[in-house]
C-alpha cells in the first residue's frame, strides 16, 4: 500500500534521464528490489506474471499469480496499455533482504522492473483478524491495489500527495472488482466494525503523515479510500474518471486537503457529506512559534507539518539538513525529535511536540 515519506525522493530519482544512470554511475551499480530477491534463489514459477515464493508459501503464491494476471488483464482492456512486472511473496526474514519497507505492509515499485511485494503471512499484520476473517482474499484484493499503483504510474499519474496516490491506485482495484469479483465486494463497503476507533480520522491527517499513522489506522483509511473510490466510479468508467483527475491534479505543488477535496466535489456533488468525518479537517493539533532554541522534550520521533498560507514562498530549515522551499498555498511535513525546532526564513520557528502538529505559516 506504500506507507513510506520518501515518495519524494523517488519521485525525484523517476525524474532522472535513462542516460544519467551511465556505466560510471555509482547509482547505477545499486541492485534493484527485483535483483535483490533473485539473488536470494527462491522457488519461482514463470508464467505471464512470474513469482518468487518464499519456501513453504507456493499455494498462496500461486493463488495471488492467479488475481493478479486477472487483473492484469482487466487494467489493460481499460487504459489499453499493458505492463509486464514480478510478483514476490515473502516471509519476514526474505522481505527484510529485498526491501527496506516495513513488513508485513504490501508493497510496489513502479520504476523498471516492476515488482509486487506481498507478505507470505499477513497475519503477522497488527490486528490482522479485526481486518477479514479471510486473509488470502485480502491480500488478492491488495495485489490489485499494488498492480494500480504500477498502471498509475505507466500513465504518468504519480502524485506526491499520498492521499491521491492511494486514491489513484484503488480506483483500479475497485474497477476489477466491481467487474470480475463479487466475492471481494464487502471490502468496498469500509472499514470492518472489528477495528477499534482510530486516533486519526480526517483524510486531511494520512496525507500530513502517511504511515506515520500507525499500521492499523493506515489500513483503515485505505478501507476508507476503497469506499471513496467506489463512490467515485459510479458515475463514470475508470478510463474516463482517471483522465478527469490527470488533468485535475496536473499541478505538482502539495495543495492543502480542502483544495483537493473541493476538486472532488465538482467531480461527484455530495461527496463531502457521503465521506461524513473523513473529510473534516486535521485532528492535528496546531503549535504556536516559540522562540528559536531547543525545548525540553522527550526525544521521541515525531512530526511537525508546515501549512504555507501566506502568499509567498517560505524557506523552512530542520537541524542541518537543506532548507525546503514551501511554495504559496502549500505544506511540507517535516520528521524530527520532540524538542527540537525548525526555522523559517521569516525568523519563526516552531518545536516538534510529542505528537504530529501542525504549524501554520500565516497569511498576513
Ligand atoms: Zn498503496
Amino acid at each position: 500500500m506504500g506507507t513510506s515519506r520518501s515518495i519524494f525522493a523517488f519521485a525525484l530519482f523517476l525524474t532522472l534521464p535513462i542516460g544519467a544512470r551511465g556505466r560510471d554511475d555509482p547509482a547505477a551499480k545499486k541492485p534493484t528490489t527485483l535483483e535483490k530477491v533473485t539473488v536470494l534463489r527462491l522457488p519461482h514459477t514463470s508464467g505471464l506474471v512470474p513469482v518468487y515464493y518464499s519456501a513453504g508459501f507456493e499455494a498462496r503464491a500461486l493463488k495471488y499469480q492467479k488475481t493478479l494476471i486477472a487483473c492484469q488483464h482487466w487494467y489493460d482492456k481499460q487504459v489499453g496499455k499493458h505492463v509486464d512486472f514480478t510478483l514476490a511473496v515473502l516471509n519476514k526474514a526474505d522481505w527484510e533482504k529485498s526491501t527496506d519497507d516495513a513488513y508485513p505492509m504490501p508493497s510496489s515499485y513502479s520504476t523498471p522492473p516492476p515488482i509486487v511485494i506481498l507478505p507470505a503471512r499477513f497475519e503477522d499484520f497488527p490486528d490482522s483478524a479485526d481486518f477479514t476473517d479471510n486473509v488470502e482474499l485480502l491480500v488478492e484484493n491488495i495485489s490489485c491495489h499494488e498492480l494500480g499503483h504500477i498502471y498509475a504510474s505507466k500513465l504518468g499519474m504519480e502524485s506526491e500527495d499520498a492521499f491521491l496516490a492511494e486514491l489513484y491506485a484503488n480506483l483500479f482495484m475497485v474497477s476489477f472488482v466491481r467487474n470480475r469479483r463479487p466475492d471481494m465486494l464487502s471490502f468496498l463497503q469500509g472499514p470492518s466494525a472489528k477495528l477499534p476507533p482510530e486516533r486519526y480520522t480526517s483524510m486531511e491527517d494520512l496525507q500530513y503523515l502517511v504511515g506515520d499513522v500507525g499500521m492499523i489506522n493506515y489500513g483503515w483509511f485505505q478501507f476508507q479510500i476503497y469506499r471513496l473510490a467506489d463512490l467515485l466510479l459510479k458515475d463514470k468508467a475508470l478510463p474516463k474518471l482517471l483522465s478527469e483527475l490527470k488533468s485535475t491534479f496536473h499541478d505538482p505543488t502539495q495543495r492543502p486537503f480542502r483544495y483537493v477535496a473541493a476538486q472532488l466535489e465538482t467531480m461527484r456533488p455530495g461527496l463531502a457529506k457521503e465521506m461524513g468525518p473523513l473529510w473534516q479537517p486535521t485532528t492535528l493539533p496546531d503549535t504556536q512559534a516559540q522562540s528559536c532554541r531547543d525545548a525540553p522534550g522527550s526525544g521521541k520521533d515525531s512530526d511537525l507539518v508546515v501549512v504555507n498560507t501566506s502568499l509567498k514562498s517560505v524557506k523552512v530549515t530542520s537541524g542541518k539538513d537543506a532548507p525546503v522551499a514551501i511554495a504559496s498555498n502549500s505544506w511540507y511535513t517535516f520528521s524530527g525529535h520532540s524538542g527540537a525546532f525548525v526555522r523559517t526564513d521569516t525568523g519563526v520557528c516552531f518545536i516538534f511536540g510529542n505528537e504530529p502538529s501542525v504549524a501554520r505559516i500565516p497569511a498576513k
